[in-house]
């Protein structure tokens, strides 16, 4: 394994871990590891609640009906897991939200006014894959999306596309990285693995190239690429170093408002066809945590290090302060811990550091003394400090996501 793969130094951070009796593919998420989810869903959140966003929740189970409707029961029959509920009815775990979604979307009739309609859940979906394929958080049973499904008129397409592209460029700008798009579009010589009719698709493809243009991207056409159910847009996102990772990607679909019937009253009072746009912006959260541990190295910025700052007293007697210290910095909403280990304090500063926390506070008797530490980041010692001062200075980067 090499030295910054993210299964190594995901151990190392304790952020996730595998149990033979829950089986492979399926990751464990450790308190740790969870804040790291947690953070990166609630940056990815601010960004779509600021372009209208609202928040759906939906069961993790569905009968069979609802996939034979959207098409998915055969032509992604491999890869569903299926259930037979006690009293002989076929179920199927969820491997996407759509279906569901367009059912929430159909509780009722809706006016042009009130398109679109924008759905967001954050939210696991299973799909079936071969034990041999499965590997680290990359390849897995359970996948954690950031999904959303927007339901616009043909009319709006073009503008949904490109204010989720701005999200996605927001989200990755964040971490140092530059994009690229791929126009995924159908296998011209496999026309039966695709949802919906030759001419539906030509339409689809021909309004993401267009858009790509109008955004002046740097894109490439990938024919075989595309969706179930309509083209995309994928985006690969590369470091400095050259690494190029596949992370978000946006959808335009359709298909299966043709098949879920899925409509809105328009300025004469017919029913017009809409289309949806589906988007996840970290690719999944699984994924996402991969690419940022091996982009990074594990030195997660601040705001989203499972642990922001750690407090070391030197001995015994600077114990009760640094123990007042660390209570103020959680109070503060700062997630801190106190070594209380009775080791040495280069022992202890080797540890944090193995661990990537961002701020140590060191605490002696000059520090007990001024009602001080002495704070060291990553980029060395930033001198002693009101626990106050201290306390500002880590919420205010991490309010700023500097
Ligand atoms: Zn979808």
């Amino acid at each position: 394994m090499e030295d910054n793969d993210h299964r190594r130094i995901g151990q190392e951070l304790d952020l996730f871990t595998f149990s033979d009796l829950v089986g492979p593919g399926l990751p464990l998420w450790t308190p740790k590891g969870t804040v790291v989810r947690e953070e990166l869903d609630k940056f990815v959140w601010e960004l779509r609640s600021a372009y209208g966003y609202s928040r759906v929740t939906i069961p993790h189970l569905t009968k069979k009906e609802l996939y034979e409707t959207s098409g998915h029961w055969d032509k992604f029959a491999e890869d569903l897991f299926r259930i037979t509920s006690r009293d002989g009815r076929e179920m199927a775990l969820k491997p996407m939200n759509c279906p569901h979604h367009t059912q929430i979307f159909n509780r009722r009739p809706h006016s042009y006014r009130e398109m679109p309609q924008r759905y967001a859940e954050t939210t696991m979906v299973y799909r079936d894959e071969q034990s041999g394929e499965l590997s680290g958080l990359t390849r897995v049973l359970s996948i954690t999306q950031d999904d959303s499904h927007v339901f616009c008129r043909t009319s709006q397409i073009k503008e949904e596309f490109l204010k989720i592209w701005d999200i996605v460029d927001t989200f990755y700008k964040q971490f140092g990285f530059s994009l690229r798009v791929r126009l995924s579009f159908r296998d011209p010589a496999a026309p039966e693995k695709y949802i919906g009719t030759p001419a539906v698709w030509d339409m689809a493809e021909e309004q993401l190239r267009e858009i790509a243009k109008e955004r002046g991207a740097d894109y490439i056409e990938g024919p075989g690429e595309a969706a179930l159910y309509g083209p995309k847009l994928d985006f690969m996102a590369k470091n400095a170093a050259g690494r190029e990772w596949q992370v978000a990607t946006i959808q335009l679909d359709l298909n299966q408002p043709d098949r879920f019937d899925l409509n809105c009253i328009n300025e004469k009072g017919e029913k017009e066809r809409i289309v949806m746009i589906h988007s996840a912006i970290t690719g999944s959260i699984e994924r996402c945590v991969a690419v940022l541990l091996e982009h990074l190295g594990g030195v997660l910025p601040t705001w989203l290090s499972p642990v922001q700052a750690r407090v070391l007293p030197i001995g015994e007697g600077h114990m009760a302060f640094a123990h007042n210290a660390y209570q103020q910095l959680l109070k503060a909403g700062i997630r801190a811990e106190l070594d209380e280990s009775g080791e040495s304090l280069g022992k202890k500063i080797r540890e944090a550091k193995t661990l990537k926390v961002p701020y140590l506070l060191v605490i002696g008797d000059a520090e007990v003394a001024a009602g001080t530490a002495t704070l060291e980041g990553r980029t060395g010692k930033l001198g002693a400090l009101p626990i106050a001062e201290i306390i500002s200075k880590l919420q205010e980067e991490i309010k700023n996501r500097a």
